[in-house]
């Protein structure tokens, strides 16, 4: 249940109602919406009646939320969430490009991939330096030493950080390098992971599981957001389909989807959903036009040398022509880059 207060609400009136809410046994979350505050009443409680409710003084509206996920819901929240890092805004009107190796690999790597995302237009830069490989005798990533070398290469550069957390005893290592936790596709139902990121200051990134639902993907960012951190971010990456041509299928119908049903950021991910190099751009500029608000795109200076994921990453040129056409799909769906 979202309960809205009115304008001129006093605190008596407004603690009376939470006060209410706490009675029946929900927790009680606030959100600013405009010029009026939100209350969400989340948890197991017993759920108060609606006129009971309407007729309290300082409210001005109830809502019920029929979805599962109560914080991520455009219901409780009906302005679209920015979060911001320093001067990047993500969820805003501008359209925030992510891109990088797939895996951190060495200095020379990140020094070139770096300089050619930076000088096409993205502001994050991405690696990994925690990878979940399908087999155990791949490359698993170059650990703490991977996560300095970035840091640094990117505070060089201007850029910000973002790489994915497998566990959650990597999180206070993590916590010291990065600005971005992502939560890979095969982790989106690690829950104590999802919870521990809950009390986390850095905003956390949540790819779709291989087999997910939007409604199962929203309730993984809604695990992250129930724990206090509402800086969260949703990804989609290619979901797993019939068809094997591609490595994955892109599911743009989820991108709009969860832009309707959620007011979180919404990136999309073309390098594993395609799986294929030539396949990546079309996506990418599809994903815009549908409404995501980025993209994270895997990026290589030499990518037939890469370690990871070589065939899906795009040479620097690429990348560059790919942002111009960007810019020009983001105008014109009112958007900038
Ligand atoms: C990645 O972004 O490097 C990655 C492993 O992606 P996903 O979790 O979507 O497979
Ligand atoms: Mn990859």
């Amino acid at each position: 249940m979202v309960i809205i207060l009115r304008p001129d609400v006093t605190p008596d009136q407004r603690h009376a109602v939470e006060a209410r809410l706490r009675d029946c046994g929900f927790q009680v979350v606030f959100s600013p919406n405009g010029t009026q505050v939100t209350m969400a009443a989340v948890g197991e409680g017993t759920m108060p009646g609606m006129e009971d409710m309407l007729r309290m003084p300082g409210v001005a509206d109830v809502r019920r939320i029929p979805a599962p996920f109560k914080l991520a819901s455009r219901i409780f929240r009906e302005d679209s969430s920015v979060i911001r890092i320093g001067d990047v805004e993500i969820g805003g009107k501008s359209i925030v490009l992510m891109a990088g190796p797939c895996t951190i690999e060495s200095e020379e790597q990140l020094v070139r991939t770096g300089a050619a995302v930076y000088a096409a237009g993205a502001r994050i830069m991405r690696g990994g330096a925690f990878k979940p490989r399908t087999s155990p005798y791949s490359f698993q990533g170059l650990g703490e030493e991977g996560l300095k070398l970035m840091r640094r290469v990117a505070d060089a550069q201007g850029l910000l950080v973002i790489s994915e957390v497998m566990d959650k005893s990597q999180i206070a290592l993590m916590d010291r390098y990065v600005d971005i936790f992502q939560v890979g596709a095969r982790n989106m139902q690690n829950y104590p992971l999802l919870r521990e990121l809950g009390s986390v200051e850095r905003p956390v990134l949540v790819k779709r599981g291989l087999a997910a639902t939007v409604d199962e993907w929203l309730m993984s960012a809604e695990y992250v957001m129930s724990g206090g951190n509402d800086r969260v971010m949703v990804c989609e990456r290619g979901i797993r389909a019939y068809e094997t041509y591609t490595r994955n299928t892109l599911d743009l119908n989820a991108v709009a989807v969860a832009k309707s049903l959620s007011h979180l950021p919404v990136i999309v991910d073309p390098s594993h959903a395609a799986g294929i190099r030539d396949k990546v751009p079309p996506l990418a500029r599809a994903a815009i036009a549908a409404g995501a608000d980025g993209l994270l795109v895997e990026v290589h200076y030499d990518p037939e040398r890469a370690i990871c994921d070589g065939p899906q990453s795009l040479f620097p040129e690429q990348f560059q022509e790919l942002t111009g056409q960007i810019r020009m799909i983001a105008e014109a769906v009112g958007r900038t880059l």
